[in-house]
């Protein structure tokens, strides 16, 4: 009965409370516009084989535009999406337009690569999933190897649910692979039966890895298991010459981060990462 009981007056908190909740639920109104209105872009950050310094891949990461925030980062924004259920169409979007880019660029000749393209929980889980990506990759002409669908450890909680998806997706024949490894739950057990390809280590670990021996010992554990179990293995968030270094020793396959390339516009990533390459023609 007395808000002052523990000598904590909740009251003063209200005010507080209420604005939260007014704020989000503002934001919340402001996504579910911002489809309709272009608010949303897509940047690309490469993947480097490290074996030959080839750019493999690319992650496609949202971007929100928000005409008066400002850039909101996915970090504020994907979680309300979730909850709202906004992000299924929001990642519609996101996986119909990295696929398109990456189909273009391979209609303009450039060496194909494969775009990596992040699932929510709610995405993952929708029942006719790998129907829905199949038939789109169909009509625009994209082979399902050049796509690889990024999952986290805490979506696959449901062992069996996730499994049957996981099995739908494969038979379409797009890649799997679990992203920020090693920060979530799972088992040796799931990790031999669930059908994945890679193990996208967490960039947690990659960051202090030089200054750290646990983070060392972790990173070169998740690469020695991931060659054991036939997995690919991906290091995240590279920033330096002496954590790449480390990581090749590791024999790890490929690495992504800001040493290589901050996430970039399309035009961009074509510029300077597509162009160069293209088959024996003068750039
Ligand atoms: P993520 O999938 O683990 O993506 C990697 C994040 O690390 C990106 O942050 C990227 O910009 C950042 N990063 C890459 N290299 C480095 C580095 O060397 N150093 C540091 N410090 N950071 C680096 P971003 O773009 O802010 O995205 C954050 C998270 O938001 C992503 O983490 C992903 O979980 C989520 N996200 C982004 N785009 C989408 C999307 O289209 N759909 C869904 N469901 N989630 C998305
Ligand atoms: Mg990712
Ligand atoms: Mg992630
Ligand atoms: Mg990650």
């Amino acid at each position: 009965h007395d808000a002052k009981e523990h000598g904590v007056d909740i009251r003063r908190y209200v005010p507080l409370i209420q604005m939260k909740a007014k704020e989000r639920l503002k934001l919340e109104n402001d996504l579910r516009r911002a489809l309709e209105r272009e608010e949303f872009f897509l940047l690309y950050q490469p993947q480097v084989q490290l074996a030959t310094k080839e750019i493999v891949g690319m992650e496609a990461l949202l971007r929100w535009q928000h005409p008066k925030r400002g850039l909101v980062s996915p970090a504020d924004f994907i979680p309300i999406a979730e909850e709202s259920g906004l992000i299924v169409p929001i990642g519609e979007w996101v996986l119909r337009t990295a696929c398109s880019q990456n189909k273009e660029w391979q209609k303009a000749g450039y060496r194909p690569i494969c775009v990596s393209v992040n699932l929510s929980l709610r995405q993952f889980l929708q029942p006719n999933l790998a129907g829905k990506i199949g038939g789109f990759l169909q009509r625009i002409g994209l082979d399902p190897s050049y796509v690889d669908l990024e999952i986290t450890e805490s979506m696959t909680m449901d062992k069996e649910k996730a499994f049957e998806q996981l099995k739908r997706l494969k038979e379409l024949g797009v890649y799997i692979s679990i992203d920020d490894f090693g920060t979530g739950y799972s088992s040796l057990h799931y990790l031999k039966n669930m059908p994945i390809d890679r193990l996208k280590i967490d960039r947690s670990f990659v960051a202090e890895v030089m200054e750290d021996s646990n983070n060392a010992a972790i990173v070169s554990t998740i690469t020695s298991m991931a060659h054991h179990l036939k997995l690919k293995v991906t290091a995240e968030g590279v920033e330096n010459e002496d954590q790449l270094q480390f990581l090749r020793q590791q024999r790890c396959h490929e690495a992504q981060g800001y040493f290589f390339s901050k996430p970039i516009r399309a035009q961009e990533f074509e510029r300077i990462f597509l162009k160069p390459t293209i088959y024996g023609m003068p750039s």
